[in-house]
């Protein structure tokens, strides 16, 4: 039988089929695999994609840089693992659900019921998996799909359970009360890794607001604000104490504002700089004066100082106006001052972000964020005599990464892991990590870990793996965190039904009598943050440490990871983090970082402008090798990648036509030859035969020592 020729006539795309037909039928892969199994290990983890979305050609790079090398390490003998998995729990499949259901908010997911909610949520994880199974397969990356890990299974989430619970005997894990950026539509707080993936540069109407003294009503401080929302829960004013202040005198007013920035906002037309300065202080000569609150709208609690001003050391005077309005349920800073001066605390605004009960009713029921409701509450303070200017202000502002709403930093009880506590350590392990490109690990990444807070793993939502704590409903203090299911089962009394599923509704089913006072023992309502699934695949996709436990420690930690440089706030830091905290280990040696896939021109692409690249359409028109070698060869895999259609021929071309040359010559010299006739030894060859096994040699030899 002669040697079975390609015919290469046909289009890319076509021989590319029949090659990977032809490889699926010999099992290739799977062949692979036996034949390197007992070889020296390199592990590979795989990043576990969201399957509710179609994969996008930066998943193809990716993709293909991770085949790369996991390939070249199995053509060196090496037993490669490749499992798949896939990241199924959070608010993106929620988010999804909603849309399919037409409705949105917590409120509506109740109504409809959650268990029903949960079952969609099950269903949509894997809406687009053929997408992305068929969408590798075709361009060669070689996976493992057979035995994915799944975050949702009971096996998943148990491991995580047991992970958790580690780290609450390292007291790492705790209930606090904090200011965090919040979704209000999601109705979640995210952590502050996600929190860094949505900023967006906008335009907002920042406004200077005036606050009378109470003892002086024509002597007015003067603060300035982007969120004039948050002015309905003043109670207090910081300045800096080693700041200068200045009063300057507009007819008859006198207005009190840092020295530096007088000069910057207006009063009566012009700048306040240019008005005569009565007085000036330091900040310490004005804290603890008393001023009367703006829009007397929300009752304050009888407890707490309010009207105050207060110091504090984060005020500066780079902008605004070295006065600062301090609102404690919507700034970090805010509650710390609040802390500190035991003021006042009140919230007028709802869960779903929106005021309540205040006695201005036209605002009750109005999101804080909407624009028409900061203009309402503009306009009373014009009307109040409480405003001095309106000024177009741009700045970077958090949007939930998920669902594009504005985020507001609001005041919530929520769990967190003390990631703080081993923030030295973390810094050490990252120290052991090679990255490439080397300038994300000491740059983003290390930075990153230098300001880290603690981590806030709770969400207030429905499909995630449910938070292992129960506490007593009389005294909250009685708590215990299981870390498996024989605990679950032993605390309720009976063992687990056969078709236990440890997600909301069911698992808030299960309580018991404390043990301390006889109350009732009942789960958090809260589920965890889906980046510590993610971040806990290295134990939980082997169902460590209840089964497997010789695999997890003979895959770990992992040789290579390669993941997009948006992962260097999730997946990188969940991986690290939990592998400091639980193990105090190092989690992954290696790593490659890919840029951003932009259009042709440069831009960011994006559904709504239109310049998306469907990875099938382009693969048809060159093959996938063509794609392959075009994002691999075209720039270095850590600079921002153009995708230009027209630049593929360019970048790719040469070396495929050459390929494509050489295999003609191949074809037409072959005649009778099969692979299994074998070749003359190496010494019976002509020598341009010899010379060209010599270069073959030289480039092995390169290769292997880049
Ligand atoms: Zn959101
Ligand atoms: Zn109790």
């Amino acid at each position: 039988m002669a040697y079975p020729l390609a015919d290469l006539k046909l289009a890319p795309d076509t021989l590319e089929r029949q090659l990977l037909a032809t490889w699926k039928h010999e099992r290739l892969f799977e062949k692979t695999q036996e034949a390197v199994r007992y070889g020296p290990p390199f592990v590979f983890y795989e990043g576990p994609p969201t399957a509710n979305g179609r994969p996008g050609i930066h998943h193809v790079f990716a993709r293909t840089i991770k085949d790369l090398v996991c390939r070249y390490h199995t053509m060196l003998g090496q037993a490669v693992t490749r499992i798949a998995g896939w990241d199924t729990h959070g608010l993106p499949v929620e988010i999804e659900v909603e849309k399919t259901l037409g409705i949105s908010g917590k409120k509506q997911i109740e109504a409809y019921g959650v268990e029903k909610f949960n079952a969609l949520c099950r269903e949509n994880v894997f809406m687009y998996k053929t997408d992305w199974e068929s969408l590798s397969e075709r361009i060669g990356y070689w996976l493992d799909y057979a035995h994915p890990y799944i975050t949702y299974t009971n096996e998943y989430i148990e491991s995580v359970w047991w992970l958790l619970k580690r780290l609450h005997e390292k007291a790492l894990l705790y209930r606090g009360h904090k200011v965090l950026p919040y979704c209000p539509r999601c109705g979640t707080a995210l952590s502050s890794h996600e929190l860094a993936l949505g900023y967006e540069e906008v335009q907002t109407n920042s406004v200077y607001v005036t606050f009378p003294l109470a003892a002086d009503p024509k002597r007015q401080l003067v603060i300035w604000t982007t969120t004039p929302w948050t002015l309905l829960a003043n109670v207090a004013v910081a300045v800096h104490p080693d700041l200068e202040y200045g009063e300057y005198e507009v007819h008859g007013m006198r207005y009190i504002v840092a020295t530096a920035r007088a000069g910057d906002l207006h009063v009566a037309g012009a700048p306040l700089a240019e008005a005569p300065r009565v007085a000036g202080y330091h900040g310490r000569d004005l804290v603890g004066l008393k001023y009367v609150r703006p829009l007397e709208v929300v009752p304050l609690p009888q407890e707490g100082q309010r009207a105050i001003v207060v110091a504090g050391g984060f005020v500066s005077a780079e902008e605004g106006t070295g006065l600062v309005h301090m609102a404690p349920a919507f700034g970090a800073d805010d509650y710390a001052v609040a802390q500190q001066y035991g003021l006042a605390f009140v919230n007028p605004v709802a869960p779903d972000g929106t005021f309540q009960d205040t006695r201005w009713t036209e605002l009750n029921g109005l999101l804080v964020t909407a624009k028409e409701t900061n203009r309402l509450i503009i306009d009373r303070l014009k009307h109040e005599g409480r405003w001095l200017e309106t000024r177009p202000h741009t700045h970077a502002y958090p949007f939930c990464w998920r669902c594009d709403s504005a985020l507001i930093y609001y005041a919530r009880t929520s769990w967190f892991v003390r990631t703080t506590a081993v923030k030295a350590r973390m810094l050490e392990v990252n120290a052991q990590v090679r990255w490439h490109p080397p300038e994300v690990g000491s740059g983003r990444f290390g930075e990153w870990l230098e300001n880290n807070v603690d981590w806030a793993l709770s969400r207030d939502r429905y499909w995630g793996t449910p938070l292992n704590v129960w506490q007593c409903e009389r005294e909250t203090e009685h708590r215990e965190v299981l870390g498996s299911y024989a605990e679950l089962a032993e605390r309720w009394g009976r063992p687990l039904p056969t078709d236990f599923d440890a997600h909301k509704p069911g698992i808030d089913g299960y309580h018991w009598p404390c043990r301390e006072c006889g109350g009732t023992m009942r789960r958090v309502p809260e589920v965890i943050d889906a980046w510590f699934d993610s971040g806990a695949m290295p134990y939980a996709q082997w169902h460590y440490p209840f089964e497997h436990q010789a695999d997890f420690k003979g895959h770990f930690p992992a040789d290579f990871i390669c993941e997009g440089v948006d992962q260097t706030r999730g997946w990188f830091y969940s991986l690290l983090a939990i592998g400091v905290t639980a193990f105090d280990a190092l989690v992954y040696k290696n790593v490659i970082v890919n840029e951003h896939v932009l259009d042709a021109q440069g831009q960011k692409m994006s559904k709504s402008r239109g310049n998306v690249v469907n990875p099938w359409q382009v693969i048809e028109e060159v093959g996938a090798d063509a794609v392959r070698l075009f994002l691999l060869g075209q720039s270095q895999v850590g600079v921002r990648k153009r995708f230009d259609r027209q630049q593929i021929p360019k970048v790719a071309g040469g070396f495929l036509n050459t390929l494509r040359n050489t295999y003609e010559f191949f074809a037409w010299y072959v005649g009778d030859w099969t692979s299994a006739s074998g070749a003359p030894p190496v010494a019976e060859r002509p020598l341009t035969d010899r010379w060209v096994l010599a270069r073959l040699d030289e480039v092995v030899a390169a290769v292997r020592a880049a």
